[in-house]
């Protein structure tokens, strides 16, 4: 299965049975000084996969390096098989500045595979050190995400379905929610892919922040997969229920205002229920936007202030049916601890968001459905 016995990176020779940390200079400041990518490998005596998780490819998104971070510092692992390559900052121009970009004003995550040839852009230059230095010498990768500015996403996977080992790892990681699709052109995880490194991506939380529930959400995901993967012992905990997406619609604010929010992220929402109350500044106008269709809140904006046509409600569109997902949901909540575990996500991502209930004289919902 390991794609190469022996593994060099950086330079670096980690010999089997050992835990190396390293750093993969990509780049040099204004003042010459070296700029690195620090990573953890860590590789069991006996062979197994080679996999990586990244985190930061976007430099603001910092819950990927939350996450790491827990793996590299929270509770032990042994890792039984196969190598483990941990890096917590792949940006760490845009991580210094607190940027999604690089300082060419380029965005990382479009310019993979990059280029190794010593005369692209400094992006392409960036993305072609770690592709070829990691990327390349990996079996599968797990790339860490959240949302873009202002908003925030209910954890789930983003995965090409239709190739087998991505499916394997997508459907371990333990998530509710996972969206089929290959991502966008020059997207770390499509040209993994394309390279024969089948990688998925987590979109957890927002932005700036290391929120707890995502971090507990993202390290049994790897912990998770790295157990599907027979590199870890124990079997993957799945999740209360799961589903694949294949459509997801936004819903847009009607006017320019405030808006409050009648349902939090991960609820499971059915068409026509009201999702947020839409008031001009002054009262004098008022809309109430409605779910589209019978779906799951995967992202929503974080800001309350709005004007018409911007986008307030991410809602995704599952393949199973929600009375179905009810239903799996309430045979799984034998296990109390999950239930607990969500609902304290749900609150994490909602912290900035005050979410409350319709007028009653607006709608017939009484109550937001809790799930
Ligand atoms: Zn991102």
């Amino acid at each position: 299965m390991a794609k190469r016995p022996k593994l060099t990176i950086a330079g670096t020779t980690i010999p089997a049975g050992e835990i190396c940390d390293l750093r993969l200079k990509v780049s040099e400041s204004y003042t010459g000084d070296p700029i690195a990518i620090p990573m953890r490998v860590m590789r069991a005596a006996k062979h197994g996969p080679t996999v990586f998780i990244s985190g930061a490819v976007h430099g603001d998104e910092i819950n990927g390096t939350g996450i790491i971070r827990e793996l590299m510092f929270g509770p032990e692992f042994a890792l039984q098989t196969g190598t483990l390559i941990l890096v917590p900052i792949v940006n760490s121009f845009g991580f210094e500045t607190h940027s999604r970009y690089l300082p060419d004003r380029r965005d990382l995550n479009r310019c993979f595979p990059g280029s190794m040839s010593g005369r692209g852009s400094m992006a392409n230059r960036i993305a072609g050190s770690f592709f070829h230095e990691v990327v390349t010498k990996c079996d599968y990768g797990i790339d860490l995400h959240t949302a873009a500015v202002r908003r925030t996403n209910y954890p789930n996977i983003r995965a090409d379905l239709s190739d087998a080992n991505v499916r394997r790892i997508a459907h371990a990681f333990g998530c509710e929610l996972i969206v089929n699709g290959k991502g966008p052109l020059g997207s770390l995880r499509r040209e993994a892919c394309k390279a024969g490194c089948a990688t998925v991506i987590l979109e957890a939380g927002e932005i700036w922040k290391i929120e707890p529930g995502v971090v507990e959400v993202g390290a049994r995901g790897v912990r998770n997969v790295l157990k599907e993967l027979g590199m870890v012992s124990g079997e993957p905990e799945p999740p209360l229920y799961q589903t694949r997406i294949d459509k997801t619609t936004w819903v847009r604010a009607e006017l320019g205002g405030i808006l409050s929010f009648h349902i939090a992220p991960g609820e499971i929402v059915e068409v026509g229920q009201p999702i947020a109350t839409n008031v001009s500044v002054v009262g004098d106008a008022k809309s109430i936007l409605i779910s589209p269709a019978d779906g799951i809140v995967l992202g929503m904006t974080t800001l309350p202030a709005v004007k018409p046509g911007e986008p307030v409600v991410h809602i995704a569109v599952p393949r199973k049916r929600i009375s179905r997902i009810r239903q799996e949901m309430k045979q799984a909540t034998a296990n109390g601890k999950k239930k607990r575990t969500r609902r304290s996500i749900q609150q994490d991502l909602t912290t900035n968001i005050i979410v409350h209930p319709p007028d009653h004289h607006d709608a017939h919902w009484a109550e937001p459905n809790s799930s």
